[in-house]
């Protein structure tokens, strides 16, 4: 086995080809939009530098990031393709944003009054996006301030509009009232901004339907496995893989206890085993006594709490050939999807992903 030599206790996989489907289900479910890729937070901790090449290779060139520093890494791995920054800018950070050729969205009459006077300074235009709250009262200008965006025609000779965008906070739940009512506002907003391009679906916006896509859908989990449908079945290729090797397996009978807090009281003979992996690793500690996990086809169940860098599962029901130390423990993959996991950790796949750490081994997979 490739891992023989490793030397690290888990190992994550990454599935590029995966990705690379799933750009493919987007493209066609949104076609005829273009279908931009979401890679902040290092492509939601799966490695920005492996998975947007494998993106531009599928024929995505537009591509959007939450931070600068983000942004001027990315510039680094894809010399040509279109940066757009979610977060916008601070004082001092336009000069960068220019060196790098990265678009701000810009979220705020302040981000809109920066980049207007850097473009003033440099006696020319900037482009730029813009950002309008349709209900998410988080990033983007309130309406108030689009109104005073649209009186002042000095910004028309320094700001060059390309893209205006929305964000839904209830695209997850197809029949939850307010997408229709940010769709109807959005609606709105593009017979203010007259020939540009508008954005307004990410993952889950995207299966809404054909109405919410307009020139250009922005979607980050789905392309990494995650499902825009919760409480239905995933549309999705699953991406990653997650397995943690035995480190030690013990006979236990009561009356012992299991790891810290004595929180799992053995109820009988049992045998169980300690694996490679803790909320050291971003296995979440909200998992502890409820987590699932498989050893080939057999279905075992975390008991006590998981510590930074353990955690332990009873292997009793699993024959002993395929528990001997070293043996692999499945916690993500064929049998346990990235939204199901999360799911019992009380998160969501988004924070799970994001979470996963920098100790696993890390394997990619496939993208030739
Ligand atoms: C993160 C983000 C996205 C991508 O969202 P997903 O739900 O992961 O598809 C799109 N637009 C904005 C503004 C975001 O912050």
């Amino acid at each position: 086995m490739a891992f023989q030599n490793c030397l690290r206790g888990s190992i994550l996989t990454i599935d590029l080809d995966a990705i690379a489907d799933n750009y493919r289900i987007l493209r066609e479910t949104a076609n005829p939009t273009k279908v931009a890729a979401v890679v902040k937070a290092n492509a939601y901790g799966l490695g920005a530098d492996k998975i947007a090449p494998l993106l531009q290779n599928s024929g995505c060139n537009i591509f959007f990031v939450a931070t600068l520093d983000e942004a001027v890494q990315l510039r680094s791995i894809l010399p040509h393709a279109e940066i757009h920054v979610f977060n916008g800018i601070l004082p001092g950070w336009p000069k960068v944003m220019i060196e790098h050729r990265l678009r701000p969205v810009l979220n705020s009459l302040e981000q809109v009054n920066l980049w207007h006077k850097h473009a003033q300074n440099m006696q020319t235009t900037l482009v730029a996006d813009l950002h309008i709250d349709t209900g998410m009262s988080r990033l983007g200008l309130p309406p108030n301030e689009v109104e005073k965006f649209l009186q002042t025609p000095l910004y028309s000779n320094t700001i060059k509009l390309d893209l205006v965008l929305s964000h839904l906070s209830n695209a997850d739940n197809s029949d939850h009232q307010m997408n229709l009512e940010q769709l109807n506002k959005f609606q709105a907003i593009t017979k203010l901004f007259k020939s540009k391009r508008f954005s307004l679906a990410a993952s889950s916006g995207i299966f809404l339907g054909t109405n919410y896509h307009f020139e250009l859908v922005r979607p980050g989990i789905a392309l990494y496995g995650g499902n825009p449908l919760p409480g239905k079945p995933n549309p999705m290729a699953q991406v990653i893989r997650l397995r943690a090797k035995i480190l030690q397996v013990r006979s236990v009978d009561t009356p012992q206890v299991v790891g810290y807090g004595a929180t799992y009281k053995v109820p009988g003979k049992m045998r169980i085993a300690t694996v490679a992996i803790g909320y050291g690793d971003g296995y979440l500690r909200s998992l502890s006594n409820t987590g699932k996990a498989w050893i080939e086809t057999y279905e075992i169940q975390v008991v006590g709490r998981i510590s930074m860098d353990l955690t332990t599962v009873d292997v009793t029901s699993v024959p002993t050939h395929l528990t001997q130390v070293g043996a692999f423990v499945d916690f993500i993959g064929p049998s346990q999807t990235i939204d199901q996991i999360a799911l019992s950790a009380g998160t969501i796949d988004y924070e799970f992903l994001t979470r996963l750490g920098q100790r696993f081994h890390r394997e990619y997979i496939g993208g030739h």
